[in-house]
Formats: structure tokens, C-alpha cells, sequence
């Protein structure tokens, strides 16, 4: 919701590994956007694997608190997760999404030319519902009177969860369309009038994902707000085809969960290091800036780290709380210092460390 503030309260939670690097160049960016943006209060907060290790919880009852009560949203880090299964110990970010009911992953996946990277024309963003579909962890095994045995597992579709993705993703469908207009931006692959994908498999699972169809058609034939949206379909098998093959052709992708999670990662290919892709968790009342990497621990506390996920994070998370030309004015400063391909961290082949590419970025800006 464009709720216009009068302060930005943001919870910033590094956790683990390269999250205290990268998250730093995430607080740099927005706070030299000065009165573009109402002024941010950033609030440090506790939780992840370290923080497990030092005092026992992974997410505090004390960072719950505040977030909940003193901040409007949060940047996230990274976290390092066991190799094995360590008694107590969950992860932070899902239950962060638990208590912030953030049911929505919305990842932008988009490719601007890197000299010396191959390339792909991706600028889209998949819509993933992340609370239900095969994820509901709803498992059995049995063993036959043969021996053999049979797991099953659950499927859950709601309509209620299926429309509230849905009207993200045309909610979002509709902003993209704001911010392309907002700035001239070379590397917007999409041309055309903004457009939401619906991704299933309904002509197999025609009870489940039938029910998902229709919900996310239903957001838009409800009303006449996303008139200016088109709507199209895609089954999921044909859509990972298609978005390695012309991706060009996509602006919004919204899924169930499982699918939803698999086309993130396989799209977040097409962009050429981890270290660039963004995500948001979002809920109707909060919304929590992630980058997709995780804690990096080879690349730990090198000053090396990839800043990019971070501080596109960031922007999306501003274009989501509607401070559309701010968001738009950090991703270009972003494309800029990429297509220059002057200050480039090791993953992206260049010699840069994190602060001299945040450093390039905030020239930019
Ligand atoms: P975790 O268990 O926390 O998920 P991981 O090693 O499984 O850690 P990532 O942290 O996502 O997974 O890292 C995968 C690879 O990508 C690593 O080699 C890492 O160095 C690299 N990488 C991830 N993020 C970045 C970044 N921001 N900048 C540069 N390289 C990165
Ligand atoms: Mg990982």
C-alpha cells in the first residue's frame, strides 16, 4: 500500500556471514537518497545461526517485538544453516514470514549486459505464494503387506490465498508500469503493456491449480483497476522453456509455491551471479527487503561480496511501500555501474570489493 510516511522505520536484520557486508551498502544507498524518501530510522536487530550459537534463539522474542510494533518494514541478510540437523535450532526467515504473515516472495529476475558476462534479456518478476501448495509439509509413508512402500503428500490450494497473490502480482504488474514510465530505463526488456503470467499445470492437476487459475483471473475480472493489465497463462513446464528462451516476453509471473520456487531459481540464471538477485518477503501489513544469496562463508569477511542483491533489495522494497522514482533511481545507478563494467566484484570477473561498487553506485545517485 503507497502509504506516504512521514519516517521510514527499518528493522535491519545482517544475521549471518556476507549479510553484515552487503547490508551496510543497502543502508548507504537509502540514506543518500535524502528527501526523496522520508528520512529512514534504521533499528539493528538480532537473529541467525551466530546468534543461535551465542544465546540459544535464532529470532529473538525481542527482534519479533520490535519489528512488529516500532518498524514498517526490514532488510534481512543472510543466514548460515548447520550442515546437520541441530536440536532448537529452525530458521529465522521462516518464521519471520510466520509472524509477519509475509505470504509472498516476489523476486525481480533482470539482466543488464556485464562486458565479459553472457547475457539474456530478463527483466521480470516472479510472484511466488509462499505459504501453502506442496509446502504445507502434510507427508505419510506406509509400508505395503509386500514391503514396498508409498508416501503421499498434500497439496494445498486455498482461493483466499490464491487471490491475495494474485492481487500482488497485478498490483505489482500496475507499479512496473509506474516506474518504467518514471525513467527511461534501456535494459526494461519488456515493451509492452504491463502484463501478468499466471503459471500452472491445470490441464493435469485441473482441481488444485484449476482453483489457483481461476482465483488470480478472478482479481482481475473482479474490477476495473487492472483494465490496463493484460493477463495470460503459461503451464509450467512450458513457461521454464520459454523463459530461457525468450525472456523477454515476460513482466509478471505469478505461481504456487513449488513452481513458484523453482522458476525463481532457474530464472535467477539468466542474471548472472547470485549476488545481483533481489527478493522481498511481503505481506499486506509488512514487507522485508532479502537478497536470494545466502551467507557466502568462502567469501566471508573479505570485503569481496557481491553489494547488488542487497541494494536492489532495497529499491524493491521502496517501490513496494510506493516510493516508485526513488526505487527507480537506485536500480539505474545499479545498471549504470554494471553496464560500465568498471567496478565489478570477483563473482561478476572483476577486481572490486564491496564498498568500491557501492561507493561507483552512490556516485551514480
Ligand atoms: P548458505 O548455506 O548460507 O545458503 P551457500 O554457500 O549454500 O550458503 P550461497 O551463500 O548462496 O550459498 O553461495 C553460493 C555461492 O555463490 C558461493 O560460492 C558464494 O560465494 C557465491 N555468492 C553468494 N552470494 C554472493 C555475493 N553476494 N557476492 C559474491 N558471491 C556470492
Ligand atoms: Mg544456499
Amino acid at each position: 500500500a503507497a502509504i506516504k510516511r512521514t519516517a521510514l522505520k527499518i528493522g535491519m536484520i545482517p544475521a549471518d556471514g556476507i549479510g553484515k557486508e552487503v547490508l551496510p551498502a543497502a543502508q548507504r544507498v537509502l540514506e543518500a537518497l535524502g528527501s526523496a524518501i522520508p528520512k529512514p530510522e534504521f533499528i539493528p536487530l538480532l537473529a541467525g545461526w551466530e546468534e543461535f550459537n551465542k544465546n540459544g534463539k535464532a529470532l529473538p522474542e525481542e527482534t519479533i517485538r520490535v519489528l512488529k510494533e516500532e518498524c514498517d518494514s526490514a532488510m534481512f541478510g543472510s543466514v548460515s544453516s548447520p550442515s546437520h540437523k541441530v536440536a532448537g535450532y529452525s530458521s529465522p526467515i521462516v518464521a519471520l514470514r510466520k509472524h509477519l504473515d509475509l505470504y509472498a516472495n516476489v523476486r525481480p529476475v533482470k539482466a543488464v549486459p556485464i562486458p565479459g558476462q553472457p547475457f539474456f534479456k530478463a527483466d521480470m518478476v516472479i510472484v511466488r505464494e509462499n505459504t501453502e501448495c506442496l509446502y504445507i509439509k502434510k507427508e505419510t509413508i506406509e509400508t505395503n503387506s509386500d514391503g514396498s512402500k508409498i508416501a503421499l503428500a498434500t497439496r494445498q490450494i486455498t482461493s483466499r490465498a490464491s487471490e491475495r497473490i494474485g492481487k500482488m502480482a497485478f498490483e505489482i504488474a500496475l507499479r512496473r508500469g509506474q516506474e518504467r514510465q518514471a525513467a527511461t530505463d534501456p535494459h526494461a526488456w519488456w515493451k509492452g503493456e504491463p502484463k501478468v503470467t499466471i503459471v500452472h499445470k491445470s490441464n493435469v492437476l485441473s482441481v488444485t491449480d484449476g482453483l489457483f487459475r481461476e482465483s488470480v483471473r478472478s482479481i482481475k475480472e473482479g474490477t476495473d483497476k487492472y483494465d490496463g493489465v493484460k493477463m495470460e497463462e503459461q503451464l509450467v513446464d512450458s513457461m521454464v522453456y520459454r523463459m530461457f528462451r525468450e525472456p523477454e516476453i515476460f513482466d509478471v509471473a505469478v505461481a504456487p509455491n513449488l513452481y513458484g520456487d523453482i522458476i525463481s531459481d532457474g530464472a535467477a540464471a539468466l542474471v548472472g551471479s547470485l549476488g545481483l538477485v533481489p527478493s522481498i518477503n511481503a505481506g499486506d501489513d509488512f514487507v522485508m527487503g532479502e537478497p536470494v544469496h545466502g551467507s557466502a562463508p568462502d567469501i566471508e569477511g573479505k570485503n569481496i561480496a557481491n553489494p547488488i542483491a542487497s541494494i536492489r533489495s532495497a529499491a524493491l522494497l521502496l517501490s513496494s511501500l510506493g516510493y516508485i522514482e526513488p526505487a527507480a533511481k537506485i536500480n539505474a545507478a545499479v545498471d549504470a555501474v554494471l553496464a560500465e563494467g568498471k567496478y565489478l566484484t570477483p563473482d561478476l570477473g572483476g577486481k572490486s570489493s564491496t564498498t568500491d561498487v557501492t561507493d561507483a553506485i552512490l556516485k551514480r545517485l
